[in-house]
C-alpha cells in the first residue's frame, strides 16, 4: 500500500496530518488526555452536561430496566416507549408538531437532504457548513449551490437563478461550528419566500445555549415551523447526550420515516441515551444560570484576549476561535499550550478553508474566571 504511504507523507509535510490524543476522564473542563491534566478549551459540553449526576443515573436507571442495546432498527422492534418520549418532549420544547431521533447527527442531515431532495431539484448552502450538510447534498444528488458565508444576496441570486427547479431547499448551520457567529435566520427566511424555498437550520451548537429556555436560535431568533419548516438539532454537544433530532411538521416527519435511509437501515440508538436525553432536557429548561454564567465568560474571554495582538472572530457564542493561519504554527501552538495544561485543538482544512488554520477555542459554563485568566497568561508568552 505504497500510495497510502505516499499520500500520509505528503498530508504530515503539509501539516494536515491528524492524530488522536487519548481522553482518560469523563468529558468536562478538568480533564486527563495523554495521562496529562489539562484544562480542556475545546470540548463541545457547554452546559457542562455530559457529566451531570442526575443525566448519568437516568442513564444507569434505564439500562437497568431496558438493556443496552436496542436491539434493530426503529421500523423493526428497537424504537421504545424511552425514543418515543424524547421524541414528544423534543418536539414540544422546540415548538413543533412533532421531532424525529436520529443515531448522530452526520446521519440526521444525510436523512434530510436524501429524503426531500433528488435530481431536479436544488440545495442551496453556505459555504461554511458542516461537512454533514455538504455530505447530504452530495447523496442526494440534488444540484448543490454554494454562497459565499452569509451573504444572502448571493443566496438571493442564486434562487432567482433556479427558480424554475424542482424543490428548493436551503440548508445552512445555525450557529457556524469554526467561527461561532450565527446565521441571520430572519433575514434568509425573508429572502427565501418569494422563490417558495423551504427552509433548514442546523442548530448544532445552538440547542440548549440559546434562546430564554435553551429551545437554541430559533428560540432567540423567535421563528416558527411555519418560517422555518426544518429543524435539526445534535445532542451530543451541549445536551450532553448523543444523537439527534430532526423536528417540524407532520408530513416532514412522515416523509423522514418512509424514506430516509439513514433512519431505516440503522439499529435504533440505545434507549438509555433517550433517557439521559429526557433528563437533559429538564435540566437544560430549569437551570438558565448555565447559560448566563456562559454569557459571562464570553465577554469575560473577549475583554481578556483584546489585549493580544491576534484576530478574534465576531463572534457572540461558546465558540471563540483564534486565527493563525499556517497549518504548522497552528499546530505547534496547540502542541505548546498542550505542554503547558491547556487543551485547545488546532483546526486545519479541510475544516476551515485553507489559510485559516485556527485554535478552536470553546467555553463551557463549567470554566472557571481563573481557567481563562490562565489561557490568556499563556497565549500572551506563546503568541
Ligand atoms: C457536530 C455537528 C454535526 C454532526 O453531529 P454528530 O451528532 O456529531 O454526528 C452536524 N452539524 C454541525 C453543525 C455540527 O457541528
Amino acid at each position: 500500500m505504497k500510495s497510502l504511504e505516499n499520500e500520509l507523507d505528503r498530508r504530515r509535510e503539509a501539516g494536515l496530518y491528524r492524530q488522536r490524543r487519548i481522553n482518560e476522564s469523563a468529558q468536562g473542563v478538568e480533564t486527563i488526555i495523554d495521562g496529562k491534566a489539562v484544562i480542556s478549551f475545546c470540548g463541545n459540553d457547554y452546559l457542562g452536561l455530559a457529566n451531570h449526576a442526575d443525566i448519568k443515573q437516568a442513564f444507569v436507571d434505564a439500562a437497568d430496566r431496558y438493556g443496552v442495546g436496542s436491539g434493530s432498527a426503529h421500523l423493526v422492534n428497537g424504537h421504545s416507549v424511552l425514543h418515543h418520549a424524547c421524541e414528544q418532549r423534543l418536539a414540544e420544547f422546540t415548538g413543533r408538531s412533532r421531532a424525529l431521533l436520529f443515531s448522530t447527527g452526520y446521519m440526521a442531515n444525510i436523512a434530510v437532504a436524501s429524503a426531500l431532495t433528488g435530481k431536479q431539484d436544488v440545495i442551496f448552502q453556505d459555504k461554511l457548513n458542516h461537512a454533514s450538510l455538504i455530505d447530504g447534498a452530495r447523496i442526494s444528488e440534488a444540484r448543490l449551490v454554494r454562497y459565499p458565508h452569509q451573504d444572502l444576496s448571493r443566496l438571493e441570486s442564486a434562487l432567482i437563478k433556479h427558480n424554475l427547479a424542482g424543490r428548493k431547499l436551503i440548508m445552512s448551520d445555525g450557529v457556524f461550528s469554526m467561527d461561532g457567529d450565527c446565521a441571520d435566520v430572519s433575514k434568509i427566511v425573508e429572502v427565501a419566500a418569494p422563490y417558495d424555498a423551504w427552509t433548514m437550520i442546523d442548530d448544532a451548537h445552538g440547542f440548549g445555549v440559546l434562546g430564554s429556555r435553551g429551545a437554541g436560535l430559533l428560540e432567540q431568533q423567535q421563528l416558527n415551523q411555519e418560517q422555518v419548516p426544518i429543524l435539526m438539532a445534535t445532542l451530543g454537544k451541549a445536551v450532553g447526550t448523543a444523537g439527534a433530532f430532526v423536528a417540524g411538521s407532520e408530513s416532514l416527519i412522515e416523509t423522514l420515516i418512509q424514506q430516509a435511509r439513514p433512519y431505516i437501515y440503522t439499529t435504533a440508538s440505545p434507549p438509555a441515551v433517550a433517557a439521559a436525553t429526557l433528563k437533559s432536557i429538564d435540566i437544560i429548561e430549569a437551570d438558565s444560570w448555565r447559560r448566563e454564567k456562559l454569557q459571562e465568560l464570553i465577554a469575560y474571554f473577549q475583554q481578556q484576549m483584546a489585549g493580544l495582538e491576534v484576530e478574534l472572530m465576531p463572534s457572540q457564542t461558546a465558540i471563540q476561535p483564534i486565527i493563525i493561519g499556517d497549518n504548522h504554527e497552528t499546530l505547534s501552538l496547540s502542541n505548546a499550550l498542550f505542554d503547558r495544561g491547556l487543551h485547545v485543538t488546532a483546526i486545519r482544512p479541510p475544516t476551515v478553508p485553507s489559510g485559516s488554520a485556527r485554535l478552536r477555542c470553546t467555553l463551557s459554563a463549567m470554566h472557571e474566571f481563573a481557567h481563562i485568566d490562565l489561557l490568556v497568561k499563556v497565549l500572551k508568552t506563546l503568541l
